[in-house]
């Protein structure tokens, strides 16, 4: 019995032992780690991004690796388009090294949310990279009719993704030129998916009878992406902020409707569903099902990465516009 509780003890001790020292041995593969890839890799601690909105965060993640440390701002399930920033979204904005967001007015434009948090920290603009800086801005109707809004919606379209992904290397490259190559061998990989989902839109969108290449959603989202590759848009309201969804709105897209007899209707997972929900039960046509606009996915769900979610809508576009 005794001797029982000795082997006992020692078995103890040893797994006390091993525990303690497993971190050391992680810490040891670490640094065998850097040191294989040394030639490469600068020895310096990630350099810390902010982002906007989650679309970005993801891109950021794919080409700045292991090197970039990224806090997004605005979550899935918040709307970019107006936005409070939390203490604690300040203090990172604070520290970063460089901050990445969309233009074209997402972040709500030069009075927006992004602008204010840019002045309640000491940053820099120099050190704020708009993504979306080379897209040629489309613009929006809003409802009074006064003036017309740029649409920020662009990265719907695969080539505008490609575009601001380019944008991202580029910026990551002038923050942190010792890990140049690093940043470009990523952004090919990443690159070269995009391009794939660019010609998957461009041949399952011609897949569709031409008189049934219409896509109507909620807010008016879809505008790149629909001029792309030639689908016509219909839409309930232009755009988030402004009124969603009144009686006037769904009546004139029930007289698009009339007209035009889309196979099927599409609704957001960022949107309420009910003004669309009413639209389907005038006009007897579905709602086909669910596309992704101003977010990805939750992490572990359907679209959590940008290049899911392109994947996401084009199956669904494709798979509906084709449903009788
Ligand atoms: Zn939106």
């Amino acid at each position: 019995m005794k001797k029982n509780i000795a082997l006992m003890f020692v078995a103890l001790l040893s797994i006390i032992v091993l525990a303690a020292c497993g971190s050391d041995d992680e810490q040891a593969a670490d640094t065998t780690n850097n040191e294989d890839t040394a030639k490469d890799e600068a020895q310096s601690d990630p350099i810390k991004v902010v982002t906007s909105f989650t679309i970005i965060e993801d891109m950021a993640n794919e080409i700045g690796g292991d090197l970039v440390d990224v806090y997004n701002l605005v979550p899935t399930g918040t709307d970019p388009h107006e936005y409070e920033p939390l203490p604690d979204d300040i203090k990172a904005a604070t520290d970063a090294d460089a901050l990445f967001y969309n233009g074209l007015n997402l972040e709500g434009g030069d009075h927006g949310w992004f602008a204010k948090m840019m002045d309640s920290t000491n940053q820099d603009w120099d050190v704020a990279y708009e993504l979306a800086e080379n897209v040629e801005p489309m613009y929006v109707t809003t409802d009074d009719g006064e003036e017309d809004e740029i649409n920020p919606h662009a990265f719907l379209d695969p080539v505008v993704g490609i575009e601001m992904a380019e944008s991202a290397r580029d910026a990551l490259i002038e923050i942190d030129p010792d890990n140049q190559e690093i940043y470009e061998e990523n952004a090919e990989t990443y690159l070269e998916v995009l391009v794939d989902i660019d010609e998957q839109y461009k041949t399952r969108i011609e897949d569709i009878p031409e008189e049934d290449r219409i896509l109507v959603t909620s807010e008016r989202a879809y505008q790149y992406m629909a001029d792309r590759y030639g689908l016509e848009e219909g839409y309930i309201w232009a755009v988030d902020t402004e009124e969603n969804g009144s009686p006037e709105q769904i009546k004139s897209l029930l007289s698009f409707l009339e007209e035009t007899s889309p196979p099927v209707l599409f609704v957001e997972t960022n949107v309420d569903t009910r003004p669309m929900e009413t639209v389907s039960k005038e006009s007897g046509i579905d709602i086909y099902g669910e596309i992704f606009s101003d977010e990805i996915g939750e992490p572990g769900e359907e679209g959590d990465t940008y290049v899911k979610y392109l994947q996401f809508n084009i199956d669904v576009i494709h798979d509906g516009l084709q449903a009788e």
